[in-house]
């Protein structure tokens, strides 16, 4: 380790002085996935002022800060900026009543607002302590990860040569589990997750002369049951993965034959040879059911909502979660495999570096244990995404941009 965290520190009693209210400010004023316009703006204004060299407008929305600060390794740390289309309902002093221009209530439902002050909170001690540490700090703002394509479409912009050459790639997110508390896991962290919209061809007709048509209804069906053994019979059962068809519509008569059905379909994995393998497999499956059929034309794919798997590289996460323990002792703890999926690691896919990627608690120490005592966590405990989702500001936000300060200078 170059700098030591315990002086890039020093500043963080003057840092909450205006990140409290910055973070009150984001919360109440969310901007949906590509529209963080504002917080963009808000962010861009904090980094210039700091000092660093800022980048905006990057793929939409993004912005780049960069700090050189001499010879040394480049670490790059990112936050992602969107809220959801979600009605808030925590009853916080704080919170938001912001509707979209088409009418959606917007709500930071998933704590971006978090990660951006965690993150503005952190770059700003690099930049005031800078006798203490050595090398480059490049952080980045991302918008839309809630869609899963903010983080491609800053690299379809030039990310990778606007940043240069960078040696690791950093990353967190608030979850429900105590505030406080900090969690990591090397390999698989978060799922792939594929949606894919099939259309399936027949021919139309009367319900009472099914020879004289080709029914998409009945082929339908034979795919979504025969999609059943693609996780069933082709994927080991140690590598976990989720197929779900989560929409089926055809048809709208009881004696009409439709000349189309259209599929949605859900898929989760955790490794980038397991998500080919079952997306590889819906692709074999159901173009030969419809072969089979005597499908006038072949099926229209369509892929949306993509999102990478997220594998921490061992190595950083050991690295990362060393200095994590040496500074936090035991409230680091170890992440269990999540469920829910990020776009993140398209950066360093991208930069082709090794990142890691970890957990911080935003709940109530008190309320969390009060909930595990009664067995009621799934019910007292509102997630990521719920119109109850409410991180208490502290610790959350000192853990965060402490652990943001901590895993940088680990990785310089
Ligand atoms: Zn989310
Ligand atoms: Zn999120």
């Amino acid at each position: 380790m170059v700098g030591d965290a315990g002086s890039v520190l020093t500043g963080l009693d003057g840092v909450r002085v205006w990140q409290e209210p910055f973070y009150r400010d984001l919360h109440q004023n969310p901007e949906l996935s590509h529209q963080e316009h504002r917080t963009a703006g808000l962010v861009a204004g904090r980094l210039r002022a700091a000092g660093f060299e800022v980048h905006e407008d990057v793929g939409g929305t993004g912005v780049v800060g960069v700090l050189r600060n001499g010879a040394g390794r480049s670490v790059l740390l990112r936050a992602d900026m969107d809220a959801l289309p979600v009605r808030e309902a925590t009853g916080l002093p704080y919170a938001s009543v912001a509707i979209s221009a088409d009418g959606s209530p917007i709500m930071h439902a998933c704590g971006h607002d978090i990660h951006v002050s965690c993150l503005v909170g952190a770059a700003t001690l690099f930049a005031q302590q800078q006798a203490s540490w050595a090398g480059t700090l490049v952080t980045i703002f991302q918008p839309a990860e809630e869609v899963g394509d903010g983080a491609r479409g800053m690299v379809d912009d030039g990310l990778v040569k606007l940043v240069g050459h960078v040696d690791a790639a950093l990353a967190q997110h608030v979850l429900p589990f105590p505030a406080g508390s900090i969690g990591t896991r090397p390999g698989p962290v978060l799922s792939a997750a594929d949606s894919l919209r099939i259309t399936l061809y027949g021919r139309g007709g009367h319900g009472s002369m099914p020879q004289a048509t080709i029914d998409p209804v009945v082929l339908a069906a034979m795919i979504v049951v025969r999609l059943q053994t693609v996780v069933s019979r082709e994927i080991g059962a140690t590598d976990p993965a989720v197929l779900t068809v989560g929409s089926l519509h055809a048809g709208t008569e009881s004696n009409v034959i439709p000349d189309h059905a259209v599929l949605e379909l859900n898929v989760r994995s955790y490794s980038e040879s397991t998500r080919q393998a079952v997306l590889d497999a819906i692709h074999r499956i159901v173009t030969n059911e419809c072969e089979a059929s005597r499908s006038p034309r072949p099926p229209d794919f369509e892929s949306y909502d993509r999102f990478p798997p997220t594998t921490n590289d061992e190595a950083t996460t050991a690295t990362v979660g060393a200095a994590f323990t040496a500074y936090f002792g035991d409230r680091h703890v170890n992440l269990p495999l999540q469920t829910a999926s990020e776009d993140f690691s398209d950066i360093p896919a991208a930069l082709g570096i090794p990142y890691t990627y970890w957990g911080i608690g935003g709940i109530d120490p008190a309320g969390y244990a009060q909930a595990q005592q009664a067995g009621r966590i799934a019910q007292d405990i509102p997630v990521n995404h719920s119109p109850q989702f409410a991180p208490v500001i502290q610790p959350t936000l000192t853990t965060g941009t402490q652990a943001m300060v901590v895993a940088a200078l680990a990785c310089l």
